[in-house]
């Protein structure tokens, strides 16, 4: 981390809620799932799928992780009865994983049996590599339960061609992602070169195996190259789709959209918003410069 991240991500705290609010305003839907709902609802009207994110980690205690379950569980229900194409995704460490496997495995499957009943899909995400292993063992549990459970994968580590070959044969749904933290150089790439091509040799190796990706990126450079990929290997549209982040470079998503490809838009919620986006921000300070860039110079 720089000196200049550092002394921004140093000055967090300082910064007054309402400012704070009108930065996450941009990036997180409201405080209830009905906020989630209603901008879903909108992003339908302009074409886009969507993913439903309540917000939280590292739940304090199992109780807590039965009612986060409770919360997906309703979320999943009201996704049906507004019948919006769009699944939830869940932090493993929302649902227990560092309290226990077990605890994990039990919540998710809860909400896979759950979405499963409604016909609709659900994600395990991925956190820092100290969860990897224990997040890749309650996937694998779930996806010989389950056909409707994806998990992401992280290109900057070193481990994940490794732990593509790894996953058992069979259907797969990936979401590939650069990774949102920050891991040091003995585990992963750190430039942003070697993690793109990083991302497009998983992709391919994903998709060589028949997988589905969901291709989660705003690098508009790195899509094109993922984009020349498909063609080269005649991946049907039905096999991959972008998926991005509310509020975060529009255009691209308009840019796919028209071109015939499928666009889902991550839309999270919840109460804690102020926690969520400084941890986010500690990990990775680059977003913070995303972020005073765009209120600066209205960027997207
Ligand atoms: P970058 O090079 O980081 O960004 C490209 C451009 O997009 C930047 O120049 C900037 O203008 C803009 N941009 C990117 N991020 C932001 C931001 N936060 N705020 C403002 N502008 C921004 N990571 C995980 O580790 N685990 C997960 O489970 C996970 N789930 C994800 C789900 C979705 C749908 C998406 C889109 C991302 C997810 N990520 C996850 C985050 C991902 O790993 C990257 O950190 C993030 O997508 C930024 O990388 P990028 O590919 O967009 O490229």
């Amino acid at each position: 981390m720089g000196i200049l991240d550092r002394a921004a991500v140093a000055t967090l705290p300082l910064v007054p809620g309402p400012l704070m609010r009108i930065v996450a305003g941009r990036y997180i839907a409201g405080e209830e799932l009905e906020d989630a709902l209603k901008q879903l609802a909108e992003y339908r009207s302009e074409g886009f799928a969507g993913v439903l994110d309540s917000l939280g980690e590292e739940t304090a205690t199992a109780a807590e992780a039965r009612l986060v379950t409770e919360e997906y569980c309703q979320g999943a229900t009201a996704l049906a009865d507004r019948e919006l194409d769009s699944y939830v995704s869940i932090k493993p460490t929302h649902v227990g994983l560092h309290l226990s496997e077990e605890l994990a495995h039990e919540c998710y499957a809860k909400v896979a049996r759950h979405c499963a009943e409604l016909g609709q899909r659900m994600r395990v995400e991925m956190e820092d590599r100290a969860t990897t292993d224990g997040t890749l063992r309650v996937f694998e549990r779930l996806r010989a339960e389950f056909d409707n459970v994806g998990i992401v994968l992280q290109a900057r580590l070193f481990r994940t061609p490794a732990d593509i070959d790894a996953l058992a044969p069979g259907d797969l749904s990936v979401r590939m992602v650069k990774g949102i933290y920050l891991e040091p150089p003995a585990v992963a790439h750190t430039d942003p070169e070697p993690i793109r091509e990083a991302f497009i040799a998983c992709t391919r190796k994903l998709f060589e195996r028949g997988a589905h990706v969901a291709l989660a990126t705003h690098d508009g450079g790195l899509a094109q190259r993922l984009l020349a990929l498909v063609e080269e290997l005649q991946v049907p549209e039905d096999r991959f789709e972008f998926e991005v982040l509310m509020g975060i470079q529009h255009h691209l998503w308009e840019e796919w959209r028209d071109a015939g490809h499928k666009v889902r838009v991550y839309v999270p919620y919840g109460r804690c918003w102020r926690a969520y986006s400084t941890r986010r921000l500690k990990k990775n300070p680059e977003i913070f410069r995303h972020v005073t860039r765009q209120l600066l110079f209205g960027e997207s």
